[in-house]
């Protein structure tokens, strides 16, 4: 599934591609994804690109009357081809650009969605979101405010997105080792000083996925064309059984709020 950094990723990728374009057509090869695709997408022919955004994992598609909004879902890609590049199977949706190129969303499973949001609102998907990791709003103080009294696990509550946006298994599970807290501890017993080398441990390891150009997803296909391989050292992640890299304790796993979950008894208190 593509996380935050493989989202964030497509954005840089797509956007020199989308810069000062103007877009020339919409095609939909049917009528909906995971939701309805609503009838205002196509208004977005004839339009200029103002910008590609991102919040948490939607992508929002500018133009002067509102903004297309993407999300990739379990297996969704984009990528610019030429414009007469045939379409696959799992081709869903097509916009022409003025360059002779088309932006081309591939979603074989079908979870990803485009829907619209019109100039001045908020889309309801957008509305509950917490901050996003790498911005200053996410910080310990207000992490530690909000878990007071929290009994569900640490980690449950770091992928909550109302917590913070973005956090998806791998990398809850990654940044609690790091910041060495078990990630079953309730979340209202973690103290402030965990709290903050965990916002820190969030923070290092989303930047250095992101720089790296996302983590190895089988599904991800970066913009230009090539998988979004990224030999990311995972510490935990989909390690259960094996030694820590660390201590060499052989790894626990469990399933925490029906997720896998992996950790290091000694590393992880
Ligand atoms: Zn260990």
């Amino acid at each position: 599934m593509p996380e935050l950094p493989e989202v964030e990723t497509t954005r840089l990728g797509l956007w020199p591609q989308l810069e000062g374009r103007r877009i020339t057509a919409v095609t939909l090869r049917r009528p909906d994804l995971r939701w309805p695709i609503p009838d205002e997408v196509r208004t977005l022919a004839g339009q200029g690109v103002l910008d590609l955004r991102r919040r948490a994992k939607y992508l929002l598609l500018d133009v002067a009357t509102g903004s297309a909004l993407l999300h990739l879902g379990m297996s969704g890609s984009l990528r610019v081809l030429p414009g007469d590049t045939p379409p696959g199977r799992h081709d869903h949706v097509d916009i022409g650009l003025d360059s002779g190129l088309v932006l081309r969303f591939r979603d074989p499973r079908r979870f990803g969605c485009l829907l619209w949001q019109p100039l001045g609102e908020t889309h309801a998907l957008l509305r509950e979101l917490g901050p996003e990791p790498l911005s200053p709003a996410f910080e310990a103080g207000c992490l530690f405010q909000r878990s007071r009294g929290r009994t569900a696990s640490v980690k449950t509550f770091l992928m909550d997105q109302a917590t913070v946006v973005g956090v998806g298994n791998i990398y809850a599970a990654e940044s609690l080792f790091r910041a060495g807290i078990a990630p079953g501890l309730p979340a209202g017993k973690v103290s402030r000083a965990r709290y903050a080398r965990l916002v820190r441990a969030v923070k290092e390891i989303l930047a250095k996925a992101i720089s790296s150009g996302g983590t190895t997803l089988k599904d991800f296909i970066q913009p230009d064309g090539l998988p979004g391989y990224f030999k990311q050292e995972l510490f935990v992640y989909g390690r259960e059984g094996d030694p820590c890299l660390v201590c060499g304790t052989l790894l626990s796993g469990n399933r925490l709020g029906n997720r896998a979950t992996v950790w290091c008894g000694h590393c992880q208190k």
